[in-house]
């Protein structure tokens, strides 16, 4: 059966090169595209890929330029007060109308809460091959030969993707650089707004106005452990991260005793997070932490325990006592700061 968004036999290149085409769902949050779109769209021009990208939600469309400073050749862009929350029905749509304007040979999309429904129901929807969760993409040689951590990252598997037909991915945020890059005039085709099959509506998203940085585009995170003892240690490390406009996460022993809420937990049954730099303070580094931090580029541990297995993972160990050793930090960023 021909699925219903297949790419027109018309719009196939059959001369193009092997995987020279991307597009990208640009995920959005707070009005704002967000930096893991932009490590995409900086992966495809380190490629030499055309890029091309797809914005879906409501007053979105002021984003299609901050998507083509970064290298989106075209931009396609659904923007109606009817998408502002996401519905995976309209919102695969409108992705597969575009697939099918764009005709990539590659979807990608980051691995955030809105890319891990959509990723899956777009692939269904173009009977596209689908891996989730990447962290490394190689297009050398006409093939897609993508890295995903597997089974709380005790595994890292290498996954082939047959060559034929579209591919869609999902990939964590941090496995790639955003270029450092200003916006400029999109070349915008608007897409039809999608109607929703009614099965699911979100009627309202609520959410907390903490004023935090989010630990998904946090570049750098400052995480604590139950070595904090309580929730006066919680707010001992927290300067930290106030000092370094870090993201302050914690492990799962944090959350369970109340020191900390659910959406600051790091790990396998938390958020998973690949910031540029990431301290564990007072963290031992069970399995199930490093399920959620270990793809950080640089990890810097405090424990006091010299066999701690957070050391095995970490770029920089610190063994001492983390109520000795963060004030020490504090004044030595500091001294940096100023
Ligand atoms: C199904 C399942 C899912 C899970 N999901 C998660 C998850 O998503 N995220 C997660 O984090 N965990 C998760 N866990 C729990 C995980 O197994 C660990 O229990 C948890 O990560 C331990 O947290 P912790 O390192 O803070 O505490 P602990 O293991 O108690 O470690 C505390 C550390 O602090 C150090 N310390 C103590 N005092 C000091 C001091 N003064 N100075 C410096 N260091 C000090 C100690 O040496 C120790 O290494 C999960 C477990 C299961 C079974």
């Amino acid at each position: 059966m021909q699925c219903p968004n297949a790419v027109p036999e018309c719009l196939i290149d059959r001369n193009r090169k092997p995987m020279s085409k991307i597009l990208i769902v640009a995920d959005v949050k707070g009005g704002e595209v967000r930096k893991s779109s932009l490590e995409l769209l900086g992966k495809a021009a380190a490629d030499g890929l055309t890029a091309e990208a797809v914005l879906i939600g409501a007053g979105v469309e002021g984003q299609a330029d901050v998507l083509a400073g970064h290298g989106a050749a075209k931009v396609y862009v659904a923007d109606d007060a009817s998408l502002e929350n996401f519905a995976v029905d309209r919102y695969t749509a409108a992705a597969a109308d575009a697939v099918g304007q764009s005709a990539p040979d590659m979807v990608w999309l980051s691995a955030s809460e809105t890319g891990k429904a959509l990723g899956p129901a777009l692939a269904a929807r173009m009977e596209a091959a689908f891996v989730s969760d990447c962290i490394a993409v190689d297009l050398s040689d006409g093939e897609v030969v993508v890295l995903r951590p597997a089974m709380a990252t005790k595994v890292i598997q290498k996954v082939r993707i047959k060559k034929d037909g579209l591919k869609v991915i999902t990939v964590r945020s941090g496995a790639f650089d955003a270029a450092d890059a200003g916006p400029k005039p999109a070349d915008v085709t608007a897409l039809s707004i999608p109607e929703g099959d009614g099965r699911i509506v979100v009627k309202e998203v609520v959410q907390e106005q903490t004023g935090r940085v989010d630990l998904g585009d946090a570049g750098t995170i400052v995480s604590v452990g139950r070595g904090v003892k309580g929730p006066e240690g919680v707010e001992f490390v927290r300067p930290l991260a106030d000092l370094l406009e870090a993201g302050y996460g914690a492990s799962r022993a944090v959350v369970d005793s109340g020191w900390m809420p659910f959406d600051l937990q790091v790990g396998q049954t938390g958020r998973v997070v690949s910031p540029d730099v990431y301290f564990a303070i007072g963290i031992s580094g069970a399995i199930q932490h490093l399920a959620g931090m270990s793809g950080s580029k640089l990890i810097v541990a405090v424990n006091k325990d010299p066999d701690a297995p957070i050391f095995s993972v970490a770029d920089y160990g610190i063994v001492g006592d983390l109520f000795k050793v963060v004030p020490v930090l504090i004044e030595e960023i500091k001294k940096h700061k100023t």
